[in-house]
């Protein structure tokens, strides 16, 4: 079976509307492979300009964060209603900076993931191990925690559509890449845990990301690899490079 590569653009805290705008129509005839799924995961406050400037392009477009409640008096919050209304497809949860500067924890994000996906959009799901764990030796058994808490109450068929990003926080911002063969062990390791939860076709049809450093230098040899489908990308994806990046054969 052979799953579309899906490479996703994380803006983080960077781009104010009007730049945002400017740097979709600066990537627009970089990023254009039919082979790809390409996403911009962008600030709120850059969705809906972002939606709009997308349009006519193969682009779609991302939140970074979601809030599991349905509405209400959640001051700050913004709920996947919302998101989808203004035309995003996609959400990141769980990613490391999330989890760490807002201490983001698995029982959280399962609703998050749980909530996204009723809502019809697609989860990013992030997992990955600190430079302590891997160099303990533990890094396999701490993302299998994650995994298999951030996806408690998900049916087979909800983890089918759905793409998880293995990202070594080590490797994030960092300009330091898990190597080619430690970002496919570790790939690999997550797609045989969605096999033992669920089943060997489930494993077969997710789509698992790597993040870390990916640049337009390391981006072919990485996305060669047989269980990483894409790329979460951060800091390359606010510059040219990114077109780089989704044309990385
Ligand atoms: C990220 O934050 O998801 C990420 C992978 O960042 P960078 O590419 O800058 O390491």
């Amino acid at each position: 079976m052979s799953r579309k590569k899906i490479i996703a653009g994380n803006w983080k805290m960077n781009m104010t509307p009007s730049e945002a705008v400017k740097l979709v129509e600066e990537l627009k005839p970089l990023v254009n492979n039919p082979d790809v799924d390409v996403v911009y995961c962008v600030p709120a406050i850059d969705i809906i300009p972002v939606v709009e400037a997308v349009k006519g392009s193969n682009v779609e477009v991302g939140a970074e964060n979601v809030y599991f409640e349905e509405k209400g008096a959640f001051t700050g919050e913004i709920s996947t209603a919302m998101l989808k209304d203004a035309g995003v497809k996609y959400v990141i949860i769980g990613h490391s900076e999330r989890r760490d500067y807002f201490k983001e924890d698995d029982a959280l994000l399962n609703k998050k993931v749980k909530k996204v996906i009723e809502a019809g959009l697609t989860p990013i799901l992030c997992c990955g191990e600190t430079l302590e764990q891997r160099e303990t030796g533990v890094t396999m058994d701490f993302i299998r925690l994650q995994i298999k808490s951030d996806l408690v109450g998900v049916s087979a068929d909800q983890v089918k559509n759905m793409v998880i990003a293995y990202e070594p926080i080590w490797a994030i911002g960092t300009g330091k890449t898990a190597t080619t063969e430690q970002a496919e062990e570790v790939c690999k390791g997550i797609r045989d845990c969605i096999a033992e939860i669920y089943d060997a076709a489930t494993a077969e049809a997710v789509r698992i990301q790597y993040g870390g450093s990916v640049n337009a230098g390391n981006a072919a040899e990485l996305f060669a690899q047989p269980d990483i489908d894409g790329g979460l990308v951060g800091g390359a994806s606010l510059k040219a490079d990114f077109g780089k990046i989704v044309n990385y054969k």
